[in-house]
């Protein structure tokens, strides 16, 4: 469930881009209405009933160069592709920050109330995986099977969402024979020495999205590798003759092994139709793989391919490019087991707007860590303090301003920047509010559906990193302590206190801290606590 209810989302009138109309019950308020529509707002309602407003959402599109407003083949339906990792080791930081920046995309367009198809592939068979299996004596599916469980792991512990369709190359041979059968029929291929290539003069279009200068390629020049820089943009492998003792597959089409662009165009088509709404990956894939997946699938179907192409660029380690010559290589284990937590990594790959180079610092992380507690204190306060009756003036209008901040960020563009300065706006308000009496009780639950709305995008709030790192082999073995536990301990510091047994009480407090649990006294006699 999104942010936007079911049955409030059903009265609205669905709109092509996703946005909702204002023709629903919201009359109530012509002057806002009219202020809203003159900025190309839209209402739609919260779960709360509470209306709030989303505001036209544009993507840069890298095939037509421009940030456009972003509008569905369907309406209220988006079928998005991802290109996902290449099995053959562990994913790095710089591989996690283009995943980062697709699961805020996917959150965000559910969240506007679009519903999501999204298909991500594991590359588990190309010239890497091949070599390196071969040189670990292994089957490819065995060599790659670890590294695929631990991508997961590592999606799950970022809190990446599964995508809908979470699919491997391997798992799709017969669909990719088919491909190239359709091409083939098309005179788009041609064979050599047992492999078939794609005859890229034959698709004039070739180079729209990289837009690459072909002038100067000779018809014919051949490149057999699946990952080659814009110089050898030449005629590709579509399927590879075996060299001797490698792996194949027996099929129509011959003995061999698909390249690794056909399988993107296979199965991005076998489940989200000819015509995607979008497809993402890092910006080292516009060329040569994307370009050639637009060849493959243009060539076959005659129909465009994906109307909206959204590259995240890349990632520098301390102003440097990430090398394990360099020693700043990292993947997300070697950062946890430097005593980082899974969600300030997430925080600090999603705070960059993705396409800005994100420069990764230690500093950085730092701090995203102090920004992921602040967040989470901020809603422990809520959850846990106490505040004077009724509702103060202004603190609702100052949450729904917040909202309304935070998606206009959202929808340009993903600019991830504005939205998280929206969010700590807010919540410096909020606390300076708190500290000062003048956020009532009512308060709250504005406060607290503002940081809902936050949560569905960025999911940092929930205080799980333990959890997660146990999960993935790190961290202390002791049980974390449960809520009901801390909270009964801490009824009986109170009652303690009450009969001034103050040995008791710090007695309390030591314990509470050696399972890692921090009280606070406030000043209006309740205590809050918090997981270190
Ligand atoms: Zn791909």
């Amino acid at each position: 469930m999104g942010l936007y209810s079911e049955t409030n989302r059903a009265k609205a009138v669905q709109r092509p881009n996703g946005n909702l109309s204002e023709e629903n019950e919201c009359g109530d308020d012509g002057l806002l209405r009219l202020l809203l529509l003159g900025y190309n707002l839209r209402f739609v309602f919260s779960e709360k009933g509470r209306r709030v407003v989303m505001h036209e959402l544009r993507l840069h599109n890298t095939l037509s160069g421009k940030t456009e407003s972003f509008v569905p083949l369907r309406a209220g339906e988006v079928k998005m592709y991802t290109c996902g990792p290449t099995v053959y080791d562990y994913a790095h930081i710089g591989n996690f920050r283009t995943f980062v920046f697709q699961d805020i995309l996917r959150r965000y367009l559910k969240q506007r109330g679009l519903k999501l198809t999204h298909a991500m592939n594991l590359t588990d068979v190309d010239d890497r995986i091949i070599a390196n299996a071969a040189a670990a004596r292994l089957g490819i599916r065995e060599y790659t099977e670890k590294f695929a469980r631990e991508f997961f792991a590592d999606c799950k512990a970022l809190s990446v969402e599964t995508p809908e369709y979470r699919i491997r190359a391997t798992d799709h041979i017969p669909d990719m024979v088919q491909l190239i059968e359709r091409l083939q029929k098309k005179t788009f291929t041609y064979e050599s020495e047992g492999s078939i290539y794609y005859r890229i003069a034959k698709f004039p279009e070739y180079g729209k999205l990289s837009k690459i200068d072909l002038t100067g390629i000779q018809a014919g020049a051949r490149v057999d590798n699946d990952r080659y820089e814009k110089e050898s943009a030449r005629d590709f492998a579509l399927w590879k003759a075996p060299k001797p003792g490698e792996h194949f597959w027996e099929t129509e089409i011959g003995k061999g092994r698909p390249g690794w662009h056909i399988e993107c165009s296979a199965m991005a088509m076998k489940y989200l139709g000819e015509t995607l709404d979008i497809h993402t990956g890092g910006i080292d894939l516009a060329f040569p793989h994307h370009e050639n997946e637009i060849a493959q699938s243009e060539g076959a179907t005659g129909k465009p391919f994906a109307r909206y192409w959204l590259h995240a660029e890349h990632l520098l380690v301390e102003g440097e490019k990430m090398s394990k010559s360099l020693g700043n290589f990292f993947t997300m284990r070697d950062l946890y087991g430097k005593g980082y937590k899974p969600s300030a990594l997430r925080y600090a790959l999603a705070s960059v707007p993705y396409r800005r180079q994100l420069n990764f610092t230690f500093d950085g992380l730092k701090q995203a860590t102090s920004s992921v507690e602040r967040i989470r204190n901020f809603a422990d306060r809520l959850r846990q303090g106490k505040f004077p009756a009724g509702l103060t003036s202004g603190m609702k209008q100052r949450a729904a301003k917040a909202l309304n901040d935070f998606d206009a960020g959202l929808a340009d563009d993903l600019n991830t920047a504005v939205a998280l300065a929206a969010t700590f706006d807010f919540v410096r308000e909020a606390n300076i509010a708190m500290d000062t009496g003048s956020f009532g009780q009512e308060d709250v639950a504005a406060a607290q559906e503002f940081l809902a709305a936050f949560d569905q995008i960025f999911a940092v709030v929930k205080d799980n990193d333990a959890e997660k790192l146990k999960e993935l082999g790190f961290g202390a073995a002791q049980e974390e302590a449960s809520d009901a536990w801390v909270e009964s301990r801490l009824a009986e510091r109170q009652a303690a206190r009450q009969r001034r047994d103050f040995a008791k009480s710090d007695e309390i407090r030591k314990e509470l801290a050696d399972r890692g649990i921090i009280i606070e006294d406030s000043k209006d006699g309740s205590v809050r606590w918090k997981r270190k």
